[in-house]
């Protein structure tokens, strides 16, 4: 490990010495009077000691920052990933599946598994080592210590949920455009049903330009307050992940967050837009698609579901699933041939 970095720092110092001279890992001691002078430690809470501790040990707080983004973005989306998995080996839980004749192959699994694992491998770890410097130059706290407030990074949290809904909403609307989903969107609309792992399988530049929707939001309001701390950050990416890989489920339980906030979107919603292709844009929430009438395909199929009488709902349901999904092609063809007609 130690000739690996050996290798690694005489190869940046020869190329570029100013990174160099940042990534140089200091001992705990130099460390500690660095980042927190005389500040009493003792007198933190465990879990601000822990977070002190960390940064102290690690000796060098870029890579401290770096390889805790990247850790936790692999903990928190497989670790929310694999429960999907094992739930759709379960039969009970069949009946909520938002369409039950799908059944996901392993090599599908697989397939999806290694783009996913490539894409976090080669565009976002490089990236996330440039993410401390750059919470630095917006002024927000990563080493620091005590935390914010609970009601203060709730109410960013909040901020950032509206923000990165509103980002999504059209982002995902202009990868809809032909050109654009031809050679960008189309990756991830390989699953018309999809699961918690497809949340990001997706053309590395749609991951690029979807996550400046998440992580834009926390630097934006930087530039008007100076005390948002990255812990906060953390829980907002844990969540969004959460939402994300719920989102592409294919589940919809009577207890999904959905049936107890009318506005949030849920897997039911971004379902749709796999099986439909169009309508139901957007990622929390169910505002945008409600105001500007993108949604109106999902609430006439909700609408004749739940008018069918009880009796032939299931064969209703099937039937209408077909139908979109049909139809979803014929959209997906029409966006796909953009530019065509014109030139014959
Ligand atoms: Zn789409
Ligand atoms: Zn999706």
């Amino acid at each position: 490990m130690a000739a690996i970095y050996d290798h690694a720092m005489g190869y940046i110092s020869k190329h570029a010495p100013t990174i160099a001279e940042q990534l140089v890992i200091s001992n705990a001691t130099t460390t500690k009077e660095a980042l927190y002078g005389d500040l009493n430690l003792s007198a933190l809470n465990w879990f601000e000691r822990l977070w002190a501790n960390y940064y102290i040990y690690m000796g060098n707080a870029i890579l401290a920052t770096g390889v805790m983004s990247f850790l936790l973005h692999e903990i928190v989306y497989f670790g929310r990933c694999i429960p999907w998995l094992i739930i759709d080996e379960i039969p009970f839980f069949h009946k909520w599946k938002l369409q039950p004749n799908k059944k996901i192959t392993p090599a599908q699994i697989w397939k999806c598994t290694k783009v996913v694992l490539l894409t976090h491998f080669t565009c976002e770890a490089p990236l996330i080592w440039l993410f401390h410097p750059i919470c630095c130059y917006f002024g927000m706290a990563t080493y620091e210590v005590p935390f914010s407030p609970i009601w203060l990074m709730a109410a960013q949290i909040a901020f950032f949920f509206v923000f990165e809904d509103m980002f999504h909403y059209w982002a995902h609307r202009g990868l809809h455009w032909g050109p654009l989903y031809k050679h960008i969107h189309k990756l991830h609309h390989e699953f018309s049903a999809p699961i918690g792992l497809a949340a990001e399988y997706a053309h590395p530049l749609e991951v690029m330009i979807l996550a400046q929707g998440t992580i834009s939001g926390p630097f934006l309001y930087c530039l008007f307050r100076n005390d948002l701390h990255i812990l906060t950050v953390y829980i907002w990416v844990t969540l969004r992940l959460f939402q994300a890989v719920d989102a592409h489920s294919g589940y919809d339980f009577p207890w999904s967050l959905r049936h107890f906030l009318p506005f949030w979107a849920g897997a039911d919603h971004h379902d749709f837009h796999h099986m439909a292709f169009v309508n139901c844009y957007s990622t929390s929430f169910r505002w945008w698609d409600y105001s500007l009438g993108t949604d109106a395909k999902y609430h006439a199929y909700k609408d004749r579901v739940a008018k069918a009488k009880a009796s032939e709902r299931k064969a209703v349901q099937e039937r209408e699933l077909e139908q979109v999904e049909k139809d979803g092609q014929e959209a997906e063809r029409r966006v796909e041939s953009y530019g065509k007609a014109k030139k014959l």
